[in-house]
């Protein structure tokens, strides 16, 4: 679990199954209740088989989430916690059923478990949850958690200048650029990180490496285009594509380093079909959250009257996105090839306007991040 941080959203736990995998799962019960200790809450899932599941907890909104692999959910439920205001039920209709806990403070998981059947009952996946403490400083506000955390990627550098025009180099306009991003979003107190503080190569894989170590919340990689038709120019953000989600996921789990690549879950002790759901569930949300924050930059850089191509929202197979778990774009800041946009970007004050937009984009992400 080295690779997690206390603070990491996700506690991604699994429990692995030989025999019962294949059999259908139904929720039959979901009981709460607090325990004598007064600190515990205590759910339970009352299961026809013991199958495969995520659980992790969300601050933002205080919920706990458990994604379990079941095709049916037959549940009647009582509340009997304080800590539970609500739970909300989605079944995907592809076996995956989402059980979202509304909480009524922070929490933490404080373990899960699961219990054998026998003559009495089903098995059982239990959850001990536990309220987060307030730690009071001086000025009696809460503690801060850890900060949302921003990885940028200027694109290129050293052997790799990236587009080269009108004297103008890619890789020295990303990494000024992504130097000014950071100021602007480190006075918002997020927590920002540069893939390279400098004119050096980094190779794509080390760049995803760099995010997930510094435990990102969100990764931006910073390019500019460059095309043959000199005409074109405006920003465009790029997610990445279906296609290559599947390949990718199809290739990861082949892989033997996948566990580098999926935080907290040891892929040597997990079935294949399980693990490679597991993947699908954490890079569904993953595509789901890059292609939210596309179109909130999207809508940025229209309230900003900065210039976009006609679709500026696109999907591509960029390696440097493919990390599973953290959402990841990559942002064209306009066109090299364009001589007004080259001139533009290699501006700091008239490329300020396209950063910008881009830090208000990311303001916004990190609010409506709490949706689920
Ligand atoms: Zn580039």
């Amino acid at each position: 679990m080295k690779y997690i941080s206390k603070y990491f959203l996700f506690f991604l736990t699994l429990i692995i199954l030989n025999d019962c995998f294949s059999k259908q799962n139904i929720i039959k019960r979901i009981r709460t209740s607090d325990k004598i200790d007064k600190v515990t809450t205590r759910i339970v899932l009352d299961l026809s088989q013991k199958t495969a599941y995520s659980i992790f907890t969300l601050d933002n909104k205080p919920r706990l989430v458990i994604d379990i692999e079941a095709s049916e959910n037959k549940g009647t439920y009582d509340l009997k916690s304080k800590l539970i205001e609500k739970v909300r039920i989605n079944n995907n209709g592809k076996g995956i059923i989402r059980l979202v806990f509304d909480l009524k403070g922070k929490a933490f998981i404080e373990k899960n478990f699961y219990l054998k059947k026998n003559e009495k009952n089903f098995y059982r996946l239990v959850v001990d949850l536990q309220l987060q403490k307030k730690v009071i400083t001086k000025k009696k506000a809460l503690q801060p958690k850890k900060p949302f955390t921003i990885t940028l990627d200027p694109g290129h550098g050293g052997l790799d200048p990236g587009a080269v025009k009108y004297s103008y180099r890619e890789k020295d306009i990303t990494l000024l650029a992504a130097k000014e991003l950071k100021i602007l979003l480190d006075k918002k107190g997020y927590q920002v990180h540069l893939t390279r503080n400098k004119d050096e190569f980094i190779s794509l894989r080390k760049r995803r490496n760099i995010a997930k170590k510094n435990n990102s919340d969100l990764f931006i990689s910073i390019h500019v285009d460059s095309v043959k038709k000199k005409s074109t120019r405006g920003t465009s953000i790029y997610t990445l594509s279906d296609k290559a989600s599947d390949k990718v996921t199809a290739m990861l789990a082949e892989r033997e380093n996948k566990v580098d690549l999926i935080a907290g879950i040891d892929s040597n002790k997990v079935d294949n079909e399980v693990f490679s759901i597991l993947l699908d569930l954490q890079r569904r949300d993953t595509k789901n959250a890059s292609a939210s924050f596309a179109e909130i930059y999207v809508s940025k850089i229209r309230d900003n009257g900065y210039r976009a191509l006609r679709r500026p929202h696109r999907h591509a197979g960029f390696a440097v996105l493919k990390s599973p778990d953290i959402p990841s774009v990559l942002v064209e800041l306009g066109f090299l090839s364009n001589p007004k946009d080259a001139k533009y970007l290699s501006n700091k004050k008239s490329r300020a306007r396209v950063l910008k937009a881009l830090s208000e984009a990311i303001i916004d992400y990190v609010r409506t991040r709490s949706k689920i």
